[in-house]
């Protein structure tokens, strides 16, 4: 069993510590939030008193940060205090769980080998619901070797383990997934206001598309109107689900990704903007699927 060091304990790395101490592993946690530390404590993570006392006798070192700056941070250090990298054993395999941009990924990972680690980038879909359960889909970034011994881990925490080339490559899928996710949310919502204008049902109108080409994730599992996805968070005042803000922020990492491979994507570009504008409205705590409400309080022709 594994010797793991679990560097950040909210939402989502709560619970995939959980999963690994279920699994047999030994997993010493820390978090700046203390509730979060001591939540963890109850399933069985053991509290250090910080990052550095976190990893010193760490085979594996994990990270859920909320970004790519944070990331850095906490590899590299700060203000007299060494970062997880300088800290860790020689030989420790490290493994970011973040989301973050391909190029901070990239960074990190020249970073923790050039002092001798080896380093995996493998950043995951499912929210919190897939967390707990630990059925996560995980899009792994690694060598061909580190990836064969690091997959029996991972399995701890997800369903599925897809291995995504080298270091990046985790990042590079889940920022295309969520671009092509944003984009069918917005086209399946504006399907269904135009279809309330044209005098459909939700009903009929989902009872055709979920079995006509146009039927996908956002259509069949996070439906945007309520009714016909009795658990999609439409029925639920759109409590998160997927909140907006996060959607928001991987398509930033998106565009980014789009500007440093000189790529134009219409509709990717159009939907970053949208989640932007709606975040910044006040809807980032809300389902990414309330976007139909957007949608719907447009005014004029296209
Ligand atoms: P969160 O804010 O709940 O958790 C992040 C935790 O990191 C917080 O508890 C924070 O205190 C801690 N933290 C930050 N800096 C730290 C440091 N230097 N040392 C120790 N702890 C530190 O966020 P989350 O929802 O768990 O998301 C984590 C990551 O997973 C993000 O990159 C997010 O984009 C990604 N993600 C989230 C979801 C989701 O549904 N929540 C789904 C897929 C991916």
């Amino acid at each position: 069993m594994t010797a793991i060091g679990f560097l950040g304990l909210g939402n989502m790395g709560g619970p995939m510590a959980a999963n690994l101490v279920r699994a047999g592993h030994t997993v010493t946690g820390f978090d700046l939030v203390p509730e979060a530390l001591s939540a963890a404590v109850e399933s069985g993570v053991r509290p250090a008193g910080s990052a550095v006392e976190m990893v010193a006798d760490a085979d594996t070192v994990i990270t859920m940060l909320p970004g790519g700056r944070h990331l850095l941070d906490a590899y590299r250090g700060g203000d007299g205090e060494p970062g997880l990298i300088a800290a860790a054993r020689p030989g420790t395999l490290f493994i970011d769980c973040s989301t973050v941009d391909v190029a901070d990924a990239r960074t990190a990972a020249t970073e923790a080998e050039a002092a001798g680690h080896r380093a995996v980038d493998a950043p995951v879909s499912g929210g919190v619901v897939g967390a707990t359960a630990g059925t996560l889909t995980l899009m792994v970034g690694a060598r061909e070797t580190v990836f064969s011994e690091v997959e029996p881990l991972l399995s701890a925490m997800g369903g599925r383990i897809v291995h995504c080339g080298g270091a990046g490559g985790g990042q590079a899928a889940k920022l295309c997934n969520n671009m092509v996710l944003a984009s069918s949310m917005i086209a399946v919502s504006e399907a269904f206001v135009l279809g309330e204008r044209l005098g459909l049902t939700h009903e009929a109108l989902f009872d055709v598309m979920s079995t006509a080409s146009a039927q996908c994730w956002s259509l069949t599992t996070y439906c945007p109107v309520p009714g016909p996805v009795p658990t999609s968070p439409a029925n639920d005042d759109y409590r998160p689900g997927f909140a907006a803000a996060l959607m928001a922020k991987d398509l930033g990492l998106a565009l980014n990704a789009l500007r440093a491979t000189d790529t134009m994507a219409e509709i990717g570009s159009r939907a970053a903007r949208i989640y932007a504008e709606f975040a910044a409205a006040g809807g980032g705590g809300h389902d990414f699927s309330a976007i139909v409400e957007t949608v719907r309080a447009r005014e004029g022709r296209t």
